[in-house]
């Protein structure tokens, strides 16, 4: 069997999940009468210490819709270059809201404070406004980087001064929970929208949950309507995302901990490069340009033997997750230094 560590939305639902989603009750969720997922709207809002939570299909719409609540057309919002808002989303918020994305540069996806507030317009009649900045916590295509609570307070701090709103891309805030032993609701603590995804570590099928004020989450299920993301007995899905919260959370700190076996066992491979702050959660991302070999190449070769590794650029990426154990851990680390070895004895192989 392969060892996929392509990403940690390749997790199957349990058959401990499975049951629950089964027998679930349920409602019409577009009216509010889905008790299961008011259910799990008011247990993740009350993790994150937020007043209200919509559930949503997914965590693009989670972004998409706190963006569209929180600015109006001929706004900027500010992200880190490597974030999911900036690189994967189909341009959704140029596309529907008419915003700009002002992209900071940064190594692993961590920006400072500094870089925030010179990026910070002052009003002018010819500049966009700056209306949003947005932390993703943990980083998704910078290898699972966590933001320094310290600092997330400094451009939360900076956002309210200077009259922008902040939100946290939270698809694996609970990665970096488990990973700090800060709990979310202080990592979430005074920014205006912060949501999680239940489909990546927390190995739902589908789902993600946004929280922010009542008033936010009332402006945030207008576009949830709009966008075609209302559901009917959306219970069945809310039912695996409460049976995540009860069951999956200790999980987390095992894939973390899977992420740092895979860093420190491939540690010394011939051509492999790790930036200091990867596999601190529970995704590692390493290049190989000392192979001279392409990452999609590189990628390939290990699929051939059965481990699946993502290529992202000039790096490759490996997200650890519940359907990956040790055994499954150690397989990928011969694997990937068999592969490194291959191709820094015999360059001939490169396909480049
Ligand atoms: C996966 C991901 C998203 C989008 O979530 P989906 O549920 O896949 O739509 C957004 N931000 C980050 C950081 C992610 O990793």
């Amino acid at each position: 069997m392969t060892v996929d560590l392509f990403s940690d939305t390749q997790t199957r639902p349990t058959p401990g999940m499975r049951e629950a989603m089964a027998r679930a009750e349920v409602g019409d969720e577009q009216s509010g009468s889905d008790p299961t997922t008011n259910a799990l709207c008011a247990r993740v809002a009350d993790l994150l210490g937020m007043e209200d939570a919509v559930f949503m299909p997914s965590g693009t719409m989670c972004n998409l819709a706190a963006i569209l609540v929180q600015t109006r057309a001929g706004d900027e919002i500010i992200v880190d270059d490597q974030s999911h808002i900036y690189n994967t989303e189909a341009a959704g918020a140029a596309a529907i809201g008419g915003v700009s994305v002002r992209p900071l540069p940064t190594r692993n996806g961590l920006y400072t404070p500094e870089q925030a507030e010179a990026a910070i317009r002052a009003p002018q009649r010819t500049a966009p406004r700056s209306a949003l900045i947005s932390v993703e916590q943990t980083t998704s295509f910078s290898g699972g980087s966590i933001w320094e609570l310290d600092t997330m307070r400094a451009i939360r701090d900076l956002a309210r001064d200077r009259g922008l709103k902040a939100h946290i891309d939270g698809a694996r805030l609970l990665n970096a929970v488990a990973a700090t032993g800060i709990p979310a609701r202080t990592y979430a603590e005074g920014f205006d929208s912060a949501w999680i995804d239940l489909s990546k570590g927390l190995g739902c099928p589908v789902g993600a949950v946004l929280c922010g004020t009542r008033d936010f989450v009332t402006e945030a299920w207008r576009w949830k309507y709009r966008l075609g993301g209302a559901m009917r007995q959306s219970g069945v899905l809310a039912a695996a995302g409460l049976y995540a919260l009860d069951h999956h959370l200790d999980q987390l700190a095992e894939d973390n901990a899977n992420a740092r076996r895979l860093r420190e066992g491939l540690e010394g491979a011939p051509g492999l490069a790790f930036e200091p702050e990867a596999g601190q959660s529970n995704i590692l991302s390493f290049s190989v340009a000392g192979l001279g070999v392409p990452a999609a190449a590189f990628a390939e070769a290990c699929r051939a033997q059965g481990v699946r590794v993502r290529a992202i650029g000039e790096q490759i990426r490996a997200t650890t997750h519940l359907d990956v154990d040790r055994a499954g851990i150690a397989r990928a680390v011969a694997v990937i230094r068999a592969q490194a070895d291959a191709f820094a004895r015999n360059p001939g192989s490169r396909r480049d």
